[in-house]
């Protein structure tokens, strides 16, 4: 008898995994349906011994020291900023838009003071921020909205930025000085020797066991568990019975050059013109010497594996329904991007991961009746989540 199944060797499966192994001491089959383990973040060097990410690039960044400090548990890193230049105009210039995007487009020479004040005449009156397209318009207008945000919107997610919730293009900051990093997170660094192994040293573990190729479908009445932790689909645990959640789907093509760079920056964007929305170039990221370089082309599209939730209000509602079901479903947790349908980033869904498992612990102490009575709350804490969670400008402070 397993004391946990765990639905998905990701992140949220495989963080999970490890606390309640080594911290509980509590046995654990952790599956994924996948022939390999770290969901999406897995990596593996191609055939021609070039280090690649199978589902697109992977940059891992972090404001949370408690998140960073757990995960060097299972890795040793190589520091790395990540930095983008979009095709703009027939020209590749920085992205987000900084001081040297607008001199470089526009054969300026302006200071930072002369591009905020531009930034300031460009900009639309918008009453209240609620779609990705009034972030935009009301920073930098129209015009370099269109340039950079609209076309790569439009084919990233199928729908207009005017569709889509605030906090899509709020990923993306606009700047009025030269810093040319797409994260300004205080630890930016990749695992020096790649996911998968920081996965497989998190899974190696006496309590552990790994299955792979197997869909729970296949086992949920034959193996035998106390508890389950689902990193799936929420949608589908619940045979879709309040209809399909909206996942937008990527095809990833990937390419291998008989030279030995062959992008400008790390990874280019393509907001106006091709199909795919970006280009990379993993030895960029992982820093291996090659004589030959590897690149994938990310194409968006309606079908396939699900990748990202698709943040509007509408989904918001629907996922609401299956949050109302999961939270009454007795014995099973559902944590991850998937299954709690947020557009997380790894650190985030780590920091998710950690939660529940304090929150399991707590709640078997209670169960057992050794619980400490609660502290009193401290004003001004934050969970771990919180901290993580991009600020929102409009709410007032309490
Ligand atoms: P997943 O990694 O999706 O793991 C879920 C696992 O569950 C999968 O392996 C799946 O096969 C398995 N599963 C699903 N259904 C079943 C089933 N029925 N039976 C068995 N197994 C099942 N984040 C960053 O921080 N930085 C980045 O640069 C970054 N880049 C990204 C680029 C792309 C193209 C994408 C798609 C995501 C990116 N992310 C990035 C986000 C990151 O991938 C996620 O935050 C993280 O991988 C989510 O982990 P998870 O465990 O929740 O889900
Ligand atoms: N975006 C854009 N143009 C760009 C980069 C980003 O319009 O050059 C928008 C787009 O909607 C994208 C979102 O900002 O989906 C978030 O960008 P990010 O790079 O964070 O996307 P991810 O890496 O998660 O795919």
């Amino acid at each position: 008898m397993f004391d946990y199944l765990i639905v998905g060797a990701g992140f949220a499966g495989s963080v999970l995994a490890e606390r309640l192994a080594t911290r509980s001491n509590k046995k654990i089959l952790i599956i994924d349906k996948r022939n390999h383990i770290g969901g999406n973040a897995y990596d593996h060097y191609n055939e021609e011994g070039v280090m690649v990410h199978k589902y697109g690039p992977h940059i891992f960044h972090t404001n949370s020291k408690e998140v960073f400090e757990y995960l060097s548990n299972f890795t040793d890193w190589r520091p790395y900023e990540h930095w983008v230049l979009a095709s703009v105009d027939g020209q590749h210039v920085p992205i987000p838009i900084n001081l040297d995007t607008i001199n470089k487009l526009y054969g300026t020479n302006m200071t930072s003071f002369e591009v905020d004040a531009f930034f300031e005449s460009q900009a639309e009156e918008v009453p209240v921020i609620r779609t990705s397209e009034d972030v935009v318009v009301s920073k930098v207008g129209r015009e370099l909205y269109e340039k950079f945000f609209r076309n790569y919107t439009r084919k990233q997610w199928g729908l207009d930025p005017s569709e889509l919730d605030k906090s899509v293009t709020s990923r993306v900051p606009t700047r009025t000085n030269r810093d040319r990093r797409y994260f300004t997170d205080t630890y930016q660094a990749m695992p020096l020797h790649g996911y998968t192994k920081m996965f497989e040293k998190m899974l190696d573990h006496p309590n552990i066991k790994i299955m792979l190729n197997t869909d729970y479908h296949d086992i949920i009445n034959v193996i035998p568990f106390k508890e389950m932790i689902f990193t799936g689909p929420v949608d589908e645990y619940f045979d879709f019975k309040f209809g399909k959640l909206p996942y937008r789907s990527l095809e990833f093509k990937h390419e291998t050059l008989n030279k030995e760079w062959h992008l400008e920056a790390p990874v280019v964007n393509y907001p106006n013109e091709h199909l795919y929305t970006r280009i990379t170039e993993f030895k960029a990221l992982t820093g291996q010497q090659h004589p030959k370089t590897s690149i994938v082309y990310e194409f968006p599209r309606a079908e396939g594996d699900p990748y990202y939730p698709i943040p509007k209000p509408e989904n918001a509602e629907l996922y609401n329904k299956y949050k109302k079901l999961a939270d009454e479903t007795p014995n099973v947790h559902f944590v991850g991007r998937l299954a709690t349908y947020k557009y997380y980033n790894m650190d985030q869904v780590v920091a998710q991961a950690l939660t529940v498992y304090k929150k399991l612990t707590e709640k078997e102490k209670e169960e057992k009746g050794t619980a400490k009575p609660a502290k009193p709350a401290i004003t001004g804490s934050a969970t771990l989540m919180e901290k993580l969670l991009p600020r929102d400008p409009d709410k007032k402070k309490a």
